[in-house]
């Protein structure tokens, strides 16, 4: 069997275009907001809202948005059950403000085959 080739993919609107560019750099790395706003050139502000995004509708397709939740870096107490993305401002625990960033990748269902 012949394997089709990726079809070049036009960019309907900017968010997807921005949206396609976050997945592309999550792929294979694992990345905070503050390191995804750098590389695409957009504001912390606008990844989380690209992420919140992503996560809602990457699911259906083949890749998925893998969170490691934000840490508090006094006890450790991990934000699991948080919904949403963005950083917490303080732990309910010990009750510092030294929360750890959470980090985004991609994880990719049909990685494998891939040439
Ligand atoms: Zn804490």
């Amino acid at each position: 069997m012949i394997k089709k080739p990726k079809e070049p993919v036009i960019p309907v609107a900017r968010h997807d275009t921005v949206r396609r560019e976050i997945i592309s750099v999550l792929e294979g790395r694992t990345l905070s907001a503050k390191e995804i706003s750098f590389y695409v050139g957009i504001t912390e502000k606008d990844v989380y809202m690209h992420l919140e995004h992503i996560r809602r509708t990457v699911s259906k397709k083949d890749i998925r948005l893998k969170i490691t939740p934000s840490e508090c870096m006094k006890c450790g107490f991990v934000f699991k059950k948080r919904e949403r993305l963005k950083k917490p401002g303080r732990c309910p625990v010990c009750h510092r403000e030294l929360i750890k960033d959470p980090l985004f990748s991609i994880k990719d269902q049909k990685a494998k085959g891939r040439e």
